[in-house]
């Protein structure tokens, strides 16, 4: 705990799991393929500095972020890796990233002419062009624009052109129909970009899923982001995932109070919970305003506490919330949201079905008000 902490509410992140995740990934690839470890929006929840640094030291080579600040705060912190804002930046902010030494994304030729009078021309801003190819998000679409866009790369000395890359919307799940067509897709870009600008430095279109589950089909860099963390990118298709991935994060509070409700006390705001028969309830210092959102309780969820599920029970308030507890137990007991106790345990795949959505949000969703301790 850090000295201004004084909640007992607390995320631990164990780094040992994404220097493990980090090291299965590599086992799957050649070992010319670089790793770029995603560590945006604060590294999924996890800190973006301390992933960043065990993945850099597990054998990553890069880091891939989605804002210009998140490289920033990375070089701030000391850190030298090579870092690729994968995001779009407005071009009157390139010369940040040139002084930074960060390489960005670009896909409109329109960007490159705004963003060049912004650069020193005496140190060239590395750029790798995106491909839109199916994600429908960013990225160039038509093979005009990407030679015009290498035209400029080569003829103004502000630039220089590093890598091609393009994002798969569908890695993830059963049927790979869709991304072959994306990948045939990226191939002709590719093919063409060589032809017209020679080698290139970095070609890269796997995500997670794709550099577990698809292997051979990548260039010479993935981009790792979600199995990084231990989390399987669909729990769908987790069967398909062939190394065992372990999960770096889990969030634990403690009891504030306990006390025996008679039946039909009602607990909560709304009184929508209403104790059947005498029943032991604790109260836990986390609720929606940590980014532990109310759906937890009214889908059934449940916590861990001496090993034993427990269901929280009534609203979840906006800093706190009950539980129904198997007997008397002490405040200050130990109350598991996410992880294991003894032999149960709650993974983020399940809170992330109790809530209908998928694992990515759940660790992005806890917010700064929980402390992250590194174990
Ligand atoms: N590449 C890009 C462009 C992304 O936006 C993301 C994340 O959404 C990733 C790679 C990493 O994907 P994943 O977390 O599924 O590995």
């Amino acid at each position: 705990h850090s000295v201004n902490q004084y909640r007992d509410t607390w995320i631990e992140i164990d780094v040992k799991a994404i220097a493990s995740n980090v090291k299965s990934v590599k086992t799957l690839h050649h070992p010319d393929v670089n790793v770029m470890a995603v560590v945006k929006a604060d590294g999924y929840g996890h800190g973006a500095v301390t992933v960043a640094r065990t993945a850099l030291e597990s054998g990553a080579d890069w880091l891939g972020v989605a804002l210009l600040e998140e490289a920033v705060e990375l070089r701030n912190a000391g850190v030298d890796a090579p870092i690729l804002v994968l995001g779009p930046i407005n071009p009157q902010d390139a010369s940040v990233a040139q002084h930074y030494r960060i390489s960005i994304t670009a896909f409109q030729s329109e960007w490159l002419a705004e963003a060049s009078p912004h650069l020193d021309p005496e140190s060239a801003l590395h750029v790798h062009l995106k491909c839109d190819t199916g994600m429908g998000r960013i990225g160039l679409t038509d093979e005009q624009t990407l030679l015009d866009m290498l035209k400029m790369l080569k003829s103004d000395k502000r630039f220089t052109f590093t890598g091609i890359f393009t994002h798969l919307a569908t890695a993830d799940e059963w049927g790979s129909e869709y991304l072959s067509r994306q990948l045939k897709a990226f191939q002709s870009y590719v093919q063409l970009a060589k032809e017209v600008a020679g080698p290139i430095p970095y070609i890269h279109y796997s995500n997670s899923a794709a550099s577990l589950r698809y292997p051979g089909n990548d260039y010479n860099m993935v981009r790792f982001g979600i199995s990084m963390y231990g989390l399987v990118p669909a729990v769908e298709t987790a069967t398909d995932i062939p190394v065992s991935l372990k999960p770096a994060m889990s969030l634990h509070s403690r009891l504030t109070h306990v006390k025996k409700v008679q039946p039909e006390t009602s607990i909560s705001y709304g009184a929508t919970y209403q104790a059947s028969e005498e029943e032991w309830i604790g109260t836990v210092p986390i609720g929606y305003g940590d980014g532990w959102l109310r759906a937890n309780a009214t889908n059934g969820g449940e916590v861990l506490v001496k090993g034993q599920r427990c269901p929280m029970v009534g609203r979840i308030c906006m800093d706190q919330m009950m539980i129904r507890l198997p007997s008397e137990i002490p405040v200050g007991t130990k109350v598991t949201l996410i992880g294991k106790q003894k032999h149960e345990e709650i993974s983020i795949e399940e809170v992330s079905e109790r809530l209908s959505t998928i694992t990515y949000e759940i660790p992005c969703l806890l917010n700064g008000r929980i402390p992250r301790v590194n174990i």
